[in-house]
């Protein structure tokens, strides 16, 4: 492209919260970096993006730096995706796909700009790769778990002789740079009879890859150093993380604007504020997680026997959704007054960065997990599925920087457990270890995207890239 003129790139997201933060955080670092955004997702977020974020009053340019746009996904704001999963991704990948694309057609960009040099898209929306290619677009996809995941799932997808014998549970699958992983540890979708929709999803996409000229991850080298080296020859994926708001490393957050879906309730900010150092367990399972009756039972009776501050984050339903949510259980939160705070949503980024915080009872969520990793707050892990249990793995085998609760078989962690090991993590004699062992990695993340760090290299060689491309 000629000199002088502004590169604009799109990025395209599902109406998921932890897919919407890392792309929004990449486009953050991208207008640091004199780029133009254009951020498209479905009506869903903008109708809760207008309910619940002061800073966005629904016009397109954002500080015309960053452009916000929206498709239908073939279903109106009420229907319950939750209940109806299927016909909520089909009607996506039959009318919302048309939508998109009639979308991307139709766009004229800020300042007059009408033509993207990207397009970077959400691993759960694979035929937007499609898409692009139609649109002559060249992408990259942005990958949201850790890079041992798209390793794990890249073998599964290419039939690579490993993945033969899931059905037996005693099974060992050894890949290099990651623990020996029983296979309760992989994936769902790799299980024999696992989630047949997240199935198809990653059998699309890791099709659809192939014709990607990018794969970048959302965290940082020194987090998986053997095993992207060992990726690098067949399967380069370039870390370009950790992608957590900028305020948590230090820097000024180059747009000011959040796509928040559910309002934070900045009250416990002030309610942590008068908690002592190191004292409250910060309890979150992420935005999608609805636990059962007895997960929040046993939480709430190994909260109050262990007596320690805590502030938990339960949410509520979604709109037009069935969904039950668990109740506490009955005189709780009379019983906590004032050691403990339930909300339905925080800024999680904010809580983990606060002097209060001394541990994170977490599903293991990626972002979660990267969110607390810049915080050098350690873990408990409670996982549930996808990515979660070897995401939980890693932290015991690798990451050594806190504990995984044993969970039964029906995905309950008993009383005990959990007692144990919120002392383990605050008070056990391998404590103090595992908060040196979260500090060494909040240097080293904070290090990747300063001035010469990795995942700052790695982002200035794609814009390299970018300048460099033959339109
Ligand atoms: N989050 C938040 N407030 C909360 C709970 C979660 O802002 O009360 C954010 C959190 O910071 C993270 C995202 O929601 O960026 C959750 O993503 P993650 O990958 O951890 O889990 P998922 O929701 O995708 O299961």
């Amino acid at each position: 492209m000629s000199s002088g003129e502004k590169m604009n790139v799109l990025m395209v997201s599902t109406a998921l919260q932890g897919h919407i933060n890392p792309i929004l955080k990449l486009a953050k670092r991208f207008i640091q970096k004199g780029l133009h955004v254009t951020i498209i997702t479905t009506e869903m977020v903008r109708d809760r993006m207008l309910n619940y974020n002061n800073d966005y009053d629904g016009t397109i340019n954002q500080e015309q730096k960053i452009q916000f746009e929206f498709f239908s996904d073939g279903l109106t704001l009420e229907f319950d995706r939750n209940k109806d999963k299927d016909k909520f991704i089909s009607t996506l990948r039959t009318i919302g796909s048309k939508n998109l694309s009639n979308l991307i057609q139709n766009l004229t960009t800020i300042n007059g700009h009408k033509f993207y040099t990207c397009m970077i898209v959400d691993p759960l929306l694979p035929w937007a790769i499609d898409i692009a290619i139609d649109h002559n677009i060249p992408t990259a996809l942005l990958w949201i778990q850790p890079c041992a995941l798209y390793l794990i799932s890249y073998h599964y997808h290419n039939n690579i002789d490993l993945f033969n014998n899931l059905e037996d549970p005693n099974e060992i699958i050894q890949l290099p740079g990651l623990p020996l992983l029983e296979v309760k540890d992989l994936p769902s979708y790799t299980f024999p009879y696992g989630a047949p929709r997240t199935k198809q999803v990653m059998m699309e996409l890791f099709h659809a890859a192939k014709n990607t000229k990018w794969v970048f991850a959302i965290s940082n080298y020194d987090l998986e150093e053997e095993i992207i080296d060992y990726m690098a020859s067949s399967i380069p994926i370039y870390p370009i993380g950790p992608l957590v708001s900028q305020f948590m490393l230090g820097e000024n957050e180059s747009i000011g604007i959040n796509m928040n879906m559910w309002e934070a309730e900045d009250s416990c900010i002030e309610w942590l504020d008068k908690k002592s150092c190191s004292s409250v367990i910060y309890i979150s399972f992420g935005s999608v997680i609805v636990l059962s009756q007895e997960q929040v039972n046993n939480i709430a009776i190994a909260l109050k026997n262990s007596d320690k501050e805590f502030l938990w984050v339960i949410k509520p339903s979604e709109k037009g959704s069935e969904d039950e949510i668990p109740e506490l259980p009955l005189g709780f939160l009379e019983e906590t007054k004032g050691k403990g705070l339930v909300v339905k949503w925080c800024n999680q980024e904010k809580v983990l960065m606060h002097h209060a915080v001394a541990c994170f009872m977490t599903h293991c969520g990626w972002n979660s997990l990267l969110e607390t990793i810049v915080a050098g707050v350690p873990v408990i892990g409670y996982p549930k599925w996808g990515d979660q249990p070897t995401n939980a793995k890693i932290i015991v085998k690798k990451f050594q920087n806190g504990v995984v609760l044993n969970i039964g078989e029906d995905g309950v962690a008993s009383v005990e457990e959990i007692v144990r090991c919120i002392k383990e993590v605050m008070e056990g004699l391998s404590s103090e270890k595992m908060k040196k062992r979260a500090l060494k990695m909040k240097e080293e993340s904070r290090n990747a995207l300063e001035d010469g760090g990795s995942s700052n290299n790695n982002i200035d060689q794609f814009i390299n890239d970018l300048k460099n491309l033959d339109h």
